[in-house]
């Protein structure tokens, strides 16, 4: 009979449907994120309407793993047993959740490190955190929190912009309807995304 594995371990989501429907990602909880709490609070910005609190709110599973995700990667560093192999081409960081300290940071950066066979990206809105040496495979992916203020140019510490842009703006939209299909934001660098707001 097989051993129950009772060490705690860093859940990876494999289950996703619409746009993330094919990708795999390692998420942790927005809820007892004290960045994201205060950024919710603030209507101009895109965070008054997060997807992934919502989310949480209503599925306590999600909360409960998303919690303990949080617990292994924000408060100190990885153990080697905590690493996670992954069998995956690509990989997302924060499909849900922002980054929550400096530890979490380094923490991804050990997790692509163990991983030079999957291509990471990292949505995140706090370049400050974004320090030190970076893989070649770990893409960070600069999340414009104002959705009527596109950004045009990639600033320090990010490799790609990623936009939330109005319906009635004239920019052309080429975020697609599925990353499996797109790949940019972990095959390519220096680029500007702009995705329709839904
Ligand atoms: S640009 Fe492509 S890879 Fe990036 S979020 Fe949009 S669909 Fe996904």
């Amino acid at each position: 009979m097989l051993e129950k594995n009772t060490l705690p371990h860093i859940f990876i989501t494999t289950n996703h449907s619409g746009k993330m429907k094919g990708m795999v990602s390692i998420n942790t909880s927005t809820l007892n994120n004290p960045f994201c709490t205060k950024q919710r609070k603030n209507p101009d910005i895109i965070c008054s309407s997060c997807y992934a609190a919502k989310f949480e709110q209503y599925r306590p599973n999600t909360k409960e793993t998303y919690t303990k995700n949080a617990e292994i990667l924000t408060t100190r560093p990885l153990k080697p047993h905590e690493i996670p192999r992954l069998n995956h081409l690509y990989c997302r960081f924060n499909s849900y959740g922002e980054l929550h300290n400096s530890i979490h940071f380094k923490n991804l950066v050990t997790i692509a490190e163990h991983n030079p066979q999957t291509r990471f990206a990292l949505w995140t809105k706090r370049l400050n955190l974004v320090t030190g040496n970076i893989p070649d495979n770990f893409t960070i992916v600069y999340s414009n929190p104002h959705r009527t203020n596109p950004m045009t140019t990639i600033p320090d510490n990010a490799d790609i912009v990623f936009n939330v842009i109005n319906k009635k703006n004239d920019t052309e939209i080429n975020c697609q309807n599925k990353c499996i299909d797109c790949l940019i934001c972990y095959t390519e660098k220096n680029r500007i995304i702009y995705e329709s707001l839904k």
